[in-house]
C-alpha cells in the first residue's frame, strides 16, 4: 500500500486540516480542556476528524497527545517487526515526496522565511536521505563461552522540539529515525509553523495508516507553548527528549533529568587559503551561505581569507551572483537588520555570548532581492547573496545572522585564519569548512576546530549529504555528542547472552 494521496483532494484537505486546527487555536483554554467536536468534511474523511480527539495526530491538550502516543508505540512495537517498520517508513517517505511542493509552499506562507524552491529541496533530502531501518546494527561477542547479541531497542515515546527554521523537514526526519528504531513521537513545534507542522503530522498519521499502521504514532499539540513543552518533559511516559534549535531549548531539555539529545546552534566559518581553487570556493560559498537565504544552522556565516587570496575570491563571489556591500549600505542593514540587545541577554548561537547587538527577527531568513529593496540597489542580474568586508568584531561575524548578508574578514596568516575561526565559532562544535588543497592546512583547521561537521572544498550543504557523501539529517547534535543522528541515535542497547558454548559452530 501506498500513501497518496490524489492532487485533487490536497487542496481540500489542507483547507479542512487548516479549518480544523485554527478551530482549535480559537478556542479557548477551556474549550481545549473540553474536546470541541467537529463536523467532518465528507470529502475528507478521516483527515477532517476532529483535532481534539486526534485522530490524525493533532491533538488540543499535550496530555492527549502523549497519552495516545504511548498506546500507539506499545501496539506498533507488539505489531510491527522491521519489515513492517519499513512499510510504514516508506509510505511516510512516498508521501513527504508527493507533497513536497505543498509541504514548502505552507512552511514560507506561515512563517515567511527561506524560499520555497529550497524547501522543496529539503523536504525531498529529508524524505529519500533519512535512514530507516537499515542502519540498525546487531553486534555479537562469540567466543569459547557462547554468543552475546546486543540488540538496537526502542526508548519508546519520544518527545522532540522543533525548529522554526526547518519545521516540517524536521519532523520528517525525526519521525523515520524514530519509528524506524520502534519508537512513537510526540512533538512540540515552534510556535510559529504550528500549521504547517499540523499539516505534516497529518499526512504522516495518515501514510502510516495507509501502510497498515497504528494511529497517533506521531503526535503533536495544536497549539504549543512553553508550558506545553513543560508537560511533555515531566511525563513519565516519555523516556526521550530530542531538541533542534538555539541554546535555550538544549539547555532546558538538558536539565530534564532524562535521556537527552540536543541539536544546538552553529555560526560556522569558511577558511580560504591561497593554495583553494577560489572560484570553485566562491561558487561553494555562494551556494551554502544563499540556501534557503541562510536559515540553516549549517550554512556558511562567515569568511575568512588570506589577504593573498582575497581579492581572487571576491572577484569570482561577484561574477556568480553576489552583491559587494559598500560602507554606507552596510551600516543601512546594521541599523534595520540588527538591534541593539539593551538589556545585555543572553541570546543567539551562545548563552555565554553576550553582545552589543541581536539579529532582528523581521530580517532573519529575508531574500538578498529584500535587503536590496530596503537599501534601494538595483541590480543588473540576479543576486543570491550580498557580502561585505568587516573585521573580525563585526556583528554579523560574531552573531548567527541567518540572512544572506556573508562578511567576509582578510588575515595574514594561516593561523589567524584558524584561531578568528575557532573564536567566532564560539565553541558550539557544530559546522566548519575549509577550501584549500593544502592537506596539512586542511588537517589543522579541522583539528582546531572540533566541528561535529567539517567540509572541504565543498558548500555546507554536502555535510548533510546534500551534494556529498552520507546520509541526511536535520537533527545535528553537538552538544551532546551523537552528531548526525538516525535511528541508531534514537535506540537502547539490550544484552542477550548465550552462555556455555551455545551457538558456537566451531570447537
Ligand atoms: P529556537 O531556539 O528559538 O526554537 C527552537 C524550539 O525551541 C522551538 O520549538 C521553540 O519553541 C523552543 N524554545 C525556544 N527557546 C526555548 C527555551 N528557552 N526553552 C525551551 N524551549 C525553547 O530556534 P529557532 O529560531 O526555531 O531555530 C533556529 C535555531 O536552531 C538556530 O540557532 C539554528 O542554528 C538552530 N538549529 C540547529 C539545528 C541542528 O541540527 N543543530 C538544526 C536547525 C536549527
Amino acid at each position: 500500500m501506498n500513501a497518496q494521496i490524489s492532487d485533487q483532494d490536497i487542496q481540500k484537505i489542507i483547507q479542512s486540516v487548516l479549518q480544523n486546527v485554527e478551530s482549535v487555536l480559537n478556542s479557548d483554554a477551556k474549550a481545549a480542556q473540553a474536546p470541541v467536536k467537529m463536523k467532518p468534511a465528507s470529502h475528507t474523511g478521516q483527515i477532517a476528524s476532529t483535532v481534539s480527539q486526534g485522530e490524525n495526530g493533532v491533538f488540543a491538550r499535550m496530555e492527549d497527545a502523549i497519552e495516545a502516543g504511548y498506546s500507539a508505540q506499545l501496539a506498533y512495537m507488539r505489531q510491527f517487526e522491521l519489515k513492517g517498520r519499513e512499510r510504514i517508513i516508506s509510505s511516510i517517505r512516498q508521501a513527504a515526496v508527493n507533497e513536497k511542493e505543498q509541504l514548502a509552499r505552507l512552511v514560507y506562507e506561515e512563517t515567511g522565511l527561506g524560499n520555497v524552491e529550497d524547501k522543496i529541496s529539503k523536504h525531498e533530502l529529508a524524505a529519500l536521505q533519512t535512514p530507516g531501518t537499515e542502519i540498525l546494527k546487531t553486534e555479537a561477542f562469540s567466543g569459547d563461552d557462547g554468543l552475546t547479541i546486543v540488540e538496537e531497542a526502542p526508548f519508546g515515546l519520544i518527545g522532540a522540539v522543533t525548529p522554526v527554521t526547518n519545521p516540517t523537514e524536521t519532523i520528517i526526519n525525526n519521525s523515520i529515525g524514530m519509528l524506524a528504531a520502534g519508537n512513537a513521537v510526540v512533538f512540540n513545534v515552534h510556535p510559529s509553523s504550528k500549521k504547517s507542522c499540523a499539516y505534516a503530522i497529518i499526512l504522516i498519521n495518515k501514510a502510516i495508516k495507509a501502510a497498515g499502521g497504528p494511529e497517533n504514532l506521531v503526535t503533536m499539540v495544536a497549539n504549543p507553548s512553553l508550558e506545553t513543552m513543560q508537560t511533555l518533559i515531566d511525563s513519565l511516559k516519555v523516556r526521550m527528549l530530542v531538541g533542534t534549535g538555539g541554546p535555550g531549548l538544549v539547555k532546558t531539555l538538558l536539565k530534564s533529568g532524562k535521556k537527552a539529545v540536543g541539536a544546538g546552534a552553529g555560526n560556522p566559518p569558511v577558511i580560504v587559503d591561497n593554495t583553494a581553487d577560489l572560484e570553485h570556493a566562491a561558487q561553494s560559498i555562494i551556494t551554502g551561505a544563499s540556501f534557503d537565504n541562510n536559515l540553516l544552522c549549517i550554512a556558511e556565516k562567515e569568511v575568512f581569507v588570506l589577504d593573498s587570496a582575497a581579492d581572487g575570491l571576491i572577484f569570482h563571489m561577484l561574477n556568480n551572483g553576489a552583491c559587494m556591500l559598500d560602507q554606507h549600505q552596510l551600516e543601512r542593514v546594521m541599523e534595520f537588520a540588527l538591534e541593539a540587545n539593551e538589556k545585555q541577554e543572553s541570546r543567539g548561537c551562545s548563552l555565554d555570548n553576550k553582545r552589543e547587538y541581536h539579529v532582528s527577527k523581521k530580517w532573519v531568513g529575508r531574500s538578498a532581492d529584500q535587503f536590496m529593496k530596503e537599501l534601494g540597489i538595483i541590480p543588473d542580474s540576479t543576486v543570491k547573496l550580498l557580502i561585505c568586508e568587516v573585521d573580525f568584531d563585526h556583528p554579523f561575524v560574531q552573531l548567527e545572522q541567518m540572512m544572506p548578508v556573508l562578511p567576509i574578514v582578510r588575515v595574514n596568516t594561516l593561523e589567524e585564519a584558524i584561531d578568528f575561526a575557532v573564536k567566532a565559532e564560539h565553541g558550539n562544535r557544530h559546522t566548519a569548512i575549509m577550501h584549500s588543497k593544502n592537506v596539512d592546512h586542511l588537517t589543522q583547521f579541522a583539528k582546531a576546530i572540533e566541528t561535529t561537521i567539517f567540509v572541504k572544498n565543498a558548500s555546507s550543504l554536502a555535510g548533510v549529504g546534500f551534494g556529498g557523501e552520507g546520509f541526511t539529517t536535520m537533527t545535528i547534535a553537538g552538544p551532546t555528542g551523537e552528531g548526525i543522528t538516525s535511528a541508531k541515535t534514537f535506540t537502547r542497547q539490550r544484552r542477550c547472552v548465550l552462555a556455555e558454548g551455545g551457538f558456537r559452530i566451531i570447537g
